[in-house]
Protein backbone atom coordinates (compact mmCIF):
# COMPACT_ATOMS: atom_id res chain seq x y z
CA UNK A 1 0.00 0.00 0.00
CA UNK A 2 1.27 3.04 -1.47
CA UNK A 3 1.14 4.89 2.22
CA UNK A 4 1.52 8.68 1.08
CA UNK A 5 -0.86 7.76 -1.13
CA UNK A 6 -2.94 7.17 1.16
CA UNK A 7 -2.59 9.76 3.51
CA UNK A 8 -3.02 12.38 0.73
CA UNK A 9 -6.40 10.09 0.22
CA UNK A 10 -7.57 10.58 3.52
CA UNK A 11 -6.73 14.35 4.05
CA UNK A 12 -8.82 15.08 1.06
CA UNK A 13 -11.41 13.05 1.94
CA UNK A 14 -11.39 15.28 5.11
CA UNK A 15 -10.59 12.45 7.69
CA UNK A 16 -8.97 12.77 10.91
CA UNK A 17 -5.56 11.86 11.39
CA UNK A 18 -5.57 9.01 13.18
CA UNK A 19 -7.47 7.30 10.39
CA UNK A 20 -4.22 6.48 8.38
CA UNK A 21 -3.17 4.72 12.00
CA UNK A 22 -6.08 2.22 11.75
CA UNK A 23 -5.43 1.44 8.19
CA UNK A 24 -1.78 0.80 8.59
CA UNK A 25 -2.50 -1.65 11.98
CA UNK A 26 -4.89 -3.50 10.03
CA UNK A 27 -3.07 -4.09 7.09
CA UNK A 28 0.59 -4.77 9.47
CA UNK A 29 -1.94 -7.41 10.87
CA UNK A 30 -2.47 -9.41 7.69
CA UNK A 31 -5.78 -7.91 6.42
CA UNK A 32 -6.46 -8.71 3.03
CA UNK A 33 -9.07 -5.93 1.80
CA UNK A 34 -10.22 -2.56 3.36
CA UNK A 35 -13.35 -4.55 3.66
CA UNK A 36 -11.99 -5.97 6.84
CA UNK A 37 -11.35 -2.75 8.23
CA UNK A 38 -14.60 -2.22 10.20
CA UNK A 39 -13.46 0.42 12.75
CA UNK A 40 -13.64 2.09 9.53
CA UNK A 41 -16.49 4.03 8.32
CA UNK A 42 -18.26 2.02 4.91
CA UNK A 43 -18.61 4.95 2.80
CA UNK A 44 -14.66 5.74 3.27
CA UNK A 45 -13.59 1.80 2.70
CA UNK A 46 -15.17 2.17 -0.25
CA UNK A 47 -13.74 5.26 -1.18
CA UNK A 48 -9.98 3.31 -0.17
CA UNK A 49 -11.29 0.83 -2.57
CA UNK A 50 -11.30 2.93 -5.88
CA UNK A 51 -8.27 5.77 -4.65
CA UNK A 52 -5.80 3.82 -3.09
CA UNK A 53 -4.68 0.27 -4.12
CA UNK A 54 -4.32 -2.14 -1.30
CA UNK A 55 -0.60 -3.06 -2.63
CA UNK A 56 1.69 -1.37 -4.43
CA UNK A 57 2.67 -4.58 -6.17
CA UNK A 58 0.53 -7.14 -8.56
CA UNK A 59 1.72 -10.89 -8.22
CA UNK A 60 3.11 -12.39 -10.95
CA UNK A 61 4.61 -15.67 -10.44
CA UNK A 62 4.67 -17.68 -6.96
CA UNK A 63 6.81 -21.21 -6.90
CA UNK A 64 6.80 -23.07 -4.24
CA UNK A 65 9.64 -25.59 -2.63
CA UNK A 66 9.53 -29.03 -1.35
CA UNK A 67 10.91 -27.73 2.04
CA UNK A 68 8.08 -25.00 1.95
CA UNK A 69 10.08 -22.04 1.07
CA UNK A 70 7.93 -19.78 -1.31
CA UNK A 71 9.21 -17.36 -3.28
CA UNK A 72 6.84 -14.73 -5.27
CA UNK A 73 7.65 -12.64 -7.95
CA UNK A 74 5.87 -9.25 -7.84
CA UNK A 75 5.47 -6.11 -10.83
CA UNK A 76 5.65 -2.61 -9.87
CA UNK A 77 3.00 0.06 -11.40
CA UNK A 78 5.83 0.99 -13.63
CA UNK A 79 6.13 -2.98 -14.94
CA UNK A 80 9.80 -3.83 -13.09
CA UNK A 81 10.18 -7.35 -11.61
CA UNK A 82 10.12 -7.45 -7.53
CA UNK A 83 11.31 -10.75 -5.80
CA UNK A 84 10.83 -11.87 -2.26
CA UNK A 85 10.91 -15.30 -0.67
CA UNK A 86 9.37 -16.86 2.56
CA UNK A 87 11.48 -19.09 4.07
CA UNK A 88 10.02 -21.90 7.17
CA UNK A 89 12.04 -23.68 9.14
CA UNK A 90 11.31 -26.72 11.31
CA UNK A 91 12.18 -24.01 14.57
CA UNK A 92 9.12 -22.14 13.76
CA UNK A 93 11.05 -19.47 12.31
CA UNK A 94 9.82 -17.37 9.30
CA UNK A 95 12.33 -15.60 7.83
CA UNK A 96 11.73 -13.14 4.78
CA UNK A 97 14.31 -12.02 2.20
CA UNK A 98 13.29 -8.94 1.00
CA UNK A 99 14.17 -6.85 -2.50
CA UNK A 100 15.22 -3.35 -1.83
CA UNK A 101 15.67 -2.74 -5.72
CA UNK A 102 14.49 -3.74 -8.95
CA UNK A 103 17.81 -5.33 -10.83
CA UNK A 104 21.18 -4.16 -8.63
CA UNK A 105 23.58 -1.64 -10.62
CA UNK A 106 26.61 -3.98 -8.92
CA UNK A 107 27.68 -6.59 -11.04
CA UNK A 108 28.87 -9.23 -9.15
CA UNK A 109 29.81 -12.33 -11.06
CA UNK A 110 27.72 -14.89 -9.58
CA UNK A 111 24.84 -13.39 -8.68
CA UNK A 112 21.84 -13.99 -11.39
CA UNK A 113 20.62 -10.35 -9.98
CA UNK A 114 23.87 -8.84 -11.11
CA UNK A 115 23.34 -9.78 -14.41
CA UNK A 116 20.46 -8.16 -14.95
CA UNK A 117 19.63 -5.00 -15.96
CA UNK A 118 19.32 -2.63 -13.39
CA UNK A 119 15.94 -1.00 -12.91
CA UNK A 120 15.58 1.83 -9.92
CA UNK A 121 15.59 1.99 -5.88
CA UNK A 122 12.12 0.74 -4.67
CA UNK A 123 10.14 2.77 -2.05
CA UNK A 124 9.38 2.04 1.35
CA UNK A 125 6.00 0.89 0.62
CA UNK A 126 7.01 -1.38 -2.08
CA UNK A 127 9.45 -3.17 0.22
CA UNK A 128 6.53 -3.42 2.84
CA UNK A 129 4.41 -4.34 0.47
CA UNK A 130 6.43 -7.79 -0.17
CA UNK A 131 6.15 -8.52 3.39
CA UNK A 132 3.18 -7.81 3.62
CA UNK A 133 2.16 -10.67 0.54
CA UNK A 134 3.22 -13.05 2.91
CA UNK A 135 1.69 -11.92 6.32
CA UNK A 136 -1.44 -12.09 4.83
CA UNK A 137 -1.16 -15.94 4.62
CA UNK A 138 0.47 -16.34 8.00
CA UNK A 139 2.60 -14.96 10.99
CA UNK A 140 6.19 -14.03 10.20
CA UNK A 141 9.44 -13.05 12.66
CA UNK A 142 12.61 -12.94 10.51
CA UNK A 143 13.32 -10.60 7.67
CA UNK A 144 16.70 -10.04 5.79
CA UNK A 145 17.69 -7.61 2.89
CA UNK A 146 18.91 -10.23 0.68
CA UNK A 147 17.20 -10.33 -2.12
CA UNK A 148 17.58 -8.36 -5.35
CA UNK A 149 19.61 -4.91 -4.94
CA UNK A 150 21.93 -3.43 -2.53
CA UNK A 151 20.41 -2.29 0.56
CA UNK A 152 22.82 0.48 1.13
CA UNK A 153 22.02 1.86 -1.91
CA UNK A 154 18.68 2.75 -1.00
CA UNK A 155 19.09 3.40 2.73
CA UNK A 156 16.32 5.59 3.30
CA UNK A 157 13.55 3.29 1.99
CA UNK A 158 15.01 0.40 3.44
CA UNK A 159 15.29 2.14 6.93
CA UNK A 160 11.60 3.66 6.65
CA UNK A 161 10.51 0.15 5.90
CA UNK A 162 12.30 -1.78 8.88
CA UNK A 163 10.74 1.08 11.43
CA UNK A 164 7.56 -0.31 10.29
CA UNK A 165 8.17 -4.21 9.97
CA UNK A 166 8.21 -4.70 14.28
CA UNK A 167 3.89 -3.76 13.77
CA UNK A 168 4.36 -7.18 11.20
CA UNK A 169 5.70 -9.45 13.75
CA UNK A 170 9.41 -9.31 12.86
CA UNK A 171 11.51 -7.33 15.57
CA UNK A 172 14.40 -5.14 14.76
CA UNK A 173 16.58 -7.33 16.39
CA UNK A 174 15.38 -10.38 13.74
CA UNK A 175 16.16 -8.06 10.90
CA UNK A 176 19.39 -7.93 9.01
CA UNK A 177 20.52 -6.09 6.08
CA UNK A 178 23.04 -7.88 3.81
CA UNK A 179 25.41 -5.67 2.14
CA UNK A 180 28.58 -5.92 -0.09
CA UNK A 181 30.60 -3.88 2.05
CA UNK A 182 29.34 0.00 0.71
CA UNK A 183 30.79 2.14 3.46
CA UNK A 184 29.25 5.13 3.46
CA UNK A 185 25.91 3.04 4.22
CA UNK A 186 27.76 1.21 6.75
CA UNK A 187 29.08 4.53 8.32
CA UNK A 188 25.50 5.82 8.56
CA UNK A 189 23.80 2.16 10.02
CA UNK A 190 26.40 2.46 12.78
CA UNK A 191 25.60 6.33 13.11
CA UNK A 192 21.71 6.35 13.24
CA UNK A 193 18.48 4.41 12.23
CA UNK A 194 16.90 1.23 13.80
CA UNK A 195 18.98 -1.01 15.68
CA UNK A 196 18.93 -3.99 12.98
CA UNK A 197 21.80 -6.63 11.99
CA UNK A 198 24.59 -6.25 9.41
CA UNK A 199 25.60 -8.96 6.90
CA UNK A 200 28.47 -8.45 4.93
CA UNK A 201 28.80 -10.49 1.70
CA UNK A 202 32.68 -11.26 1.72
CA UNK A 203 33.11 -14.14 -0.85
CA UNK A 204 36.94 -14.25 -1.16
CA UNK A 205 39.48 -12.63 1.23
CA UNK A 206 42.54 -11.94 -1.54
CA UNK A 207 41.72 -8.67 -3.01
CA UNK A 208 42.09 -10.04 -6.90
CA UNK A 209 40.02 -12.49 -6.24
CA UNK A 210 37.49 -10.38 -4.31
CA UNK A 211 37.34 -7.59 -6.86
CA UNK A 212 37.13 -10.30 -10.17
CA UNK A 213 33.77 -11.77 -8.34
CA UNK A 214 32.85 -8.43 -6.77
CA UNK A 215 33.98 -5.59 -8.83
CA UNK A 216 33.10 -2.96 -6.46
CA UNK A 217 36.14 -4.25 -4.12
CA UNK A 218 37.55 -1.58 -6.37
CA UNK A 219 36.00 1.37 -5.04
CA UNK A 220 35.77 -0.22 -1.90
CA UNK A 221 38.35 -2.58 -0.86
CA UNK A 222 38.13 -4.97 1.22
CA UNK A 223 40.83 -3.87 4.25
CA UNK A 224 38.35 -0.68 4.80
CA UNK A 225 35.24 -2.69 4.61
CA UNK A 226 36.26 -4.71 7.45
CA UNK A 227 37.15 -1.61 9.24
CA UNK A 228 33.79 0.02 8.92
CA UNK A 229 32.41 -3.65 10.32
CA UNK A 230 34.41 -3.62 13.25
CA UNK A 231 33.38 0.14 13.60
CA UNK A 232 29.70 -0.46 13.32
CA UNK A 233 29.97 -3.87 15.55
CA UNK A 234 31.53 -1.10 18.51
CA UNK A 235 28.88 0.84 18.13
CA UNK A 236 25.93 -1.87 17.88
CA UNK A 237 27.75 -3.90 20.30
CA UNK A 238 26.65 -6.18 18.02
CA UNK A 239 28.99 -8.85 15.81
CA UNK A 240 28.25 -8.54 11.77
CA UNK A 241 27.75 -11.88 9.76
CA UNK A 242 29.69 -12.66 6.96
CA UNK A 243 28.21 -14.38 3.75
CA UNK A 244 30.87 -16.67 1.66
CA UNK A 245 29.57 -18.05 -1.20
CA UNK A 246 31.33 -21.78 -1.77
CA UNK A 247 32.16 -21.58 -4.96
CA UNK A 248 34.34 -24.85 -6.22
CA UNK A 249 37.97 -24.35 -7.12
CA UNK A 250 37.51 -20.39 -6.67
CA UNK A 251 37.15 -19.39 -2.81
CA UNK A 252 37.09 -22.93 -1.04
CA UNK A 253 40.50 -24.03 -0.69
CA UNK A 254 42.39 -24.39 2.85
CA UNK A 255 44.52 -21.44 2.33
CA UNK A 256 41.96 -19.47 1.58
CA UNK A 257 39.94 -20.04 5.07
CA UNK A 258 43.19 -19.55 6.40
CA UNK A 259 43.58 -16.17 4.63
CA UNK A 260 39.61 -15.19 6.18
CA UNK A 261 40.30 -16.10 9.73
CA UNK A 262 43.52 -13.78 9.19
CA UNK A 263 40.70 -11.16 7.88
CA UNK A 264 38.72 -11.81 10.17
CA UNK A 265 40.02 -10.05 13.52
CA UNK A 266 38.94 -9.51 16.40
CA UNK A 267 37.63 -13.08 16.10
CA UNK A 268 34.61 -12.02 18.18
CA UNK A 269 33.41 -9.36 16.12
CA UNK A 270 32.67 -11.93 13.06
CA UNK A 271 30.57 -14.93 12.40
CA UNK A 272 30.62 -16.40 9.47
CA UNK A 273 27.94 -18.52 7.40
CA UNK A 274 28.89 -20.43 4.58
CA UNK A 275 26.87 -20.24 1.72
CA UNK A 276 26.03 -23.62 -0.76
CA UNK A 277 26.02 -22.36 -3.97
CA UNK A 278 22.59 -22.06 -6.04
CA UNK A 279 23.85 -22.50 -9.63
CA UNK A 280 22.78 -19.63 -12.00
CA UNK A 281 23.73 -19.22 -15.80
CA UNK A 282 27.28 -17.46 -14.52
CA UNK A 283 30.12 -20.04 -15.00
CA UNK A 284 30.33 -21.01 -11.16
CA UNK A 285 29.94 -24.68 -9.56
CA UNK A 286 28.93 -24.75 -5.92
CA UNK A 287 31.24 -26.73 -3.72
CA UNK A 288 30.97 -30.00 -2.93
CA UNK A 289 29.62 -30.79 0.78
CA UNK A 290 32.87 -32.29 1.75
CA UNK A 291 34.80 -29.35 1.20
CA UNK A 292 32.48 -27.35 2.57
CA UNK A 293 33.28 -29.05 5.73
CA UNK A 294 36.30 -29.12 5.24
CA UNK A 295 36.67 -24.95 4.97
CA UNK A 296 34.49 -24.63 8.13
CA UNK A 297 36.70 -26.96 10.41
CA UNK A 298 39.33 -25.01 8.54
CA UNK A 299 37.93 -21.79 9.86
CA UNK A 300 37.48 -22.77 13.65
CA UNK A 301 40.62 -24.40 13.85
CA UNK A 302 41.66 -20.70 13.41
CA UNK A 303 39.30 -19.60 16.25
CA UNK A 304 36.27 -17.98 13.75
CA UNK A 305 32.81 -18.97 14.66
CA UNK A 306 31.42 -20.42 11.18
CA UNK A 307 28.23 -22.39 10.18
CA UNK A 308 26.49 -23.71 7.37
CA UNK A 309 23.47 -22.29 5.52
CA UNK A 310 20.63 -24.11 5.03
CA UNK A 311 19.91 -24.58 1.59
CA UNK A 312 16.42 -23.47 0.99
CA UNK A 313 14.20 -23.75 -1.92
CA UNK A 314 16.95 -24.73 -4.12
CA UNK A 315 14.14 -26.20 -6.86
CA UNK A 316 12.61 -23.32 -7.60
CA UNK A 317 15.92 -21.01 -7.81
CA UNK A 318 15.10 -19.06 -4.69
CA UNK A 319 18.64 -17.52 -4.69
CA UNK A 320 19.06 -13.47 -5.47
CA UNK A 321 17.64 -12.54 -8.70
CA UNK A 322 16.81 -15.87 -10.38
CA UNK A 323 13.20 -16.01 -10.12
CA UNK A 324 13.47 -12.93 -11.83
CA UNK A 325 16.19 -14.27 -14.70
CA UNK A 326 14.08 -16.81 -15.63
CA UNK A 327 10.55 -15.10 -16.10
CA UNK A 328 10.01 -14.06 -19.96
N1 LIG B 1 23.64 -6.62 -2.32
C1 LIG B 1 23.51 -7.25 -1.04
C2 LIG B 1 22.20 -7.96 -0.88
C3 LIG B 1 21.96 -9.03 -1.92
S1 LIG B 1 21.96 -10.57 -1.17
C4 LIG B 1 24.66 -8.20 -0.81
O1 LIG B 1 25.35 -8.53 -1.77
O2 LIG B 1 24.89 -8.61 0.32
C5 LIG B 1 23.45 -11.22 -1.62
C6 LIG B 1 23.54 -12.61 -1.04
O3 LIG B 1 22.76 -13.50 -1.83
C7 LIG B 1 24.95 -13.14 -1.10
O4 LIG B 1 25.69 -12.86 0.04
C8 LIG B 1 24.69 -14.59 -1.17
O5 LIG B 1 24.52 -15.03 0.13
C9 LIG B 1 23.36 -14.74 -1.84
N2 LIG B 1 23.46 -15.22 -3.22
C10 LIG B 1 23.54 -14.54 -4.38
N3 LIG B 1 23.58 -15.37 -5.43
C11 LIG B 1 23.51 -16.61 -4.90
C12 LIG B 1 23.48 -17.91 -5.48
N4 LIG B 1 23.51 -18.08 -6.78
N5 LIG B 1 23.40 -18.96 -4.63
C13 LIG B 1 23.34 -18.78 -3.29
N6 LIG B 1 23.33 -17.60 -2.70
C14 LIG B 1 23.42 -16.52 -3.50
Amino acid sequence: MDLTLLDRALAEAGEPRFRSRQVWEWTARGASSYGEMTNLPATLRSRLEESVAFSTLRLEREARAGDGTEKALFETTDGRPVEAVLMRYRDGRRSLCLSSQSGCPLTCTFCATGQMKFGRNLSASEILDQALHFRRREAVNHAVFMGMGEPLLNLDAVLAACERLPELGIATSHTAISTVGWIPGIERLAEDGPRVRLALSLHAAEESLRSELMPVNDRYPLPEVLQACRDWSAARRLPVFVEYLMLDGVNDRYEQAVALAEALTPAETFKVNLIPYNPTDADFAGSSRAAIAAFRAALEEHGVRATVRLTRGRDIDAASGQLAATTG
